[in-house]
């Protein structure tokens, strides 16, 4: 029997490394943690450093209070600390689910490594998905999607020949606002944000599910993950999310990948990749009816889609602009400080303020990221 891929696993703490670590307790013996890290919350990393046994456990600064992890157990610290644990020299394989941009450099760090990269984190692509898919082939990385919409196309597309795929389509549930009449969402309070009719996610994606900012994200993701140019990707709304994504061959044949709703299917196929084993939940049941619908999205009700779609079109710094004015509003709105159209508000005017340039070195993307995060924040003191 082969031995267990060793692997680490950034951003243990959140919905995506709960939902690893329920894929690791179903294949003990094909998958080995040998590293994690969290940003906060030292007392769960101490608990999962314990369930598992793992040698090396970073976190974001100091621990303020005695922690204690096992005997033999190395504790690193900060940003060297996740870029050392992201190119430790005995892991294969490197599962990035930090939220955020910050999932950039240690995706970049992993990458130099030459690891396979099991990215859950879509900001590292959309920040810097030139220099990181470069950066990929130089030094012979493999990225395995495990966002479940792009491990469906990553599955789909396996076993074809690479000039035979035309175009992508990503599912999108709608997010709980889809049905409502668009004169409502200026009512839209934060608690009804947070509900999402079939994903269990962490508050930051959710709230990007209900402006259908995460689609928008989703979408400059594929960009460089399938290399296709902007008008090759499409959103269908599928409100069940039971299918994925479909992929469009040049011949007009489509593929479509089915499962239920939850992380686990995604992360075990990228983490497993190329093997297949029982999966941690039940599949789907076709015994029942079940509603394969589809549709076209609103722009008019979702404008953040809009927007990162007029980003990935320009090219550039846009899409930098667009995830890091996101990312500033959706906290603002998640403390209650924003109203939930403000999130589109705040975008807008800062993809409109800042003036569009091809993607630069990783310290100038940083220092525009910077940038734009001041300007949304002022902007943000202006609407408050
Ligand atoms: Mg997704």
């Amino acid at each position: 029997m082969s031995q267990p891929k060793k692997f680490v696993l950034l951003g243990a703490t959140g919905s995506i490394g709960e939902n690893t670590l329920r894929v690791l307790r179903k294949h003990p013996d094909k998958l080995k943690l040998i590293g994690i890290s969290a940003k906060k919350q030292v007392n769960k990393l101490a608990e999962i450093a314990h369930e598992f046994s793992v040698p090396f456990v970073c976190l974001e600064s100091p621990p303020s209070s005695e922690i204690s992890f096992a005997k033999g157990t190395e504790l690193l610290v900060g940003q060297e600390g996740i870029e050392a644990l992201a190119s430790l020299s005995e892991a294969e394989v490197v599962v990035v689910a930090v939220v955020g941009a910050a999932g950039l450099l240690p995706t970049l760090a992993a990458v130099k490594a030459g690891k396979k990269i099991v990215l859950a984190n879509k900001e590292a692509l959309v920040v810097g998905g030139e220099l990181v898919t470069e950066a990929a082939t130089r030094y012979g990385a493999t990225i395995i999607p495990a966002d479940s919409e792009h491990n469906a196309v990553f599955q789909c597309i396996q076993g074809q020949s690479g000039n035979s795929l035309d175009s992508i389509v990503l599912t999108a549930s709608g997010g709980p606002f889809r049905d409502l009449p668009i004169e409502d969402f200026k009512k839209v309070t934060l608690e009804q944000a947070l509900n999402h009719p079939n994903w269990s996610m962490g508050k930051k994606i959710t709230i990007d599910s209900a402006t259908m900012a995460n689609k928008g994200l989703e979408l400059i993701e594929a960009r460089w993950l399938f290399d296709l140019p902007p008008e090759k990707l499409e959103v269908a709304i599928h409100p069940p999310s039971l299918v994925h994504a479909i992929v469009r061959f040049v011949d007009g044949c489509c593929l479509a990948q089915l499962s239920p709703p939850s992380m686990t299917f995604a992360l075990q196929n990228a983490l497993l990749y190329p093997q297949r084993a029982p999966g941690v939940e039940p599949s789907l049941d076709f015994s029942q009816p079940l509603d394969l619908s589809f549709s076209p999205p609103c722009y008019e009700k979702f404008p953040c889609l809009r927007f990162a779609k007029d980003a990935l079109e320009q090219g550039g710094t846009a899409p930098l602009v667009f995830n890091a004015a996101n990312e500033i509003a959706v906290e603002a709105f998640l403390r209650n400080r924003i109203g939930f159209l403000q999130i589109s508000d705040i975008i807008g005017h800062s993809l409109n303020t800042s003036s569009n340039k091809p993607t630069g070195s990783i310290a100038e993307l940083l220092d525009l990221d910077g940038q734009v995060r001041q300007l949304a924040t002022s902007r943000i003191e202006q609407l408050a």
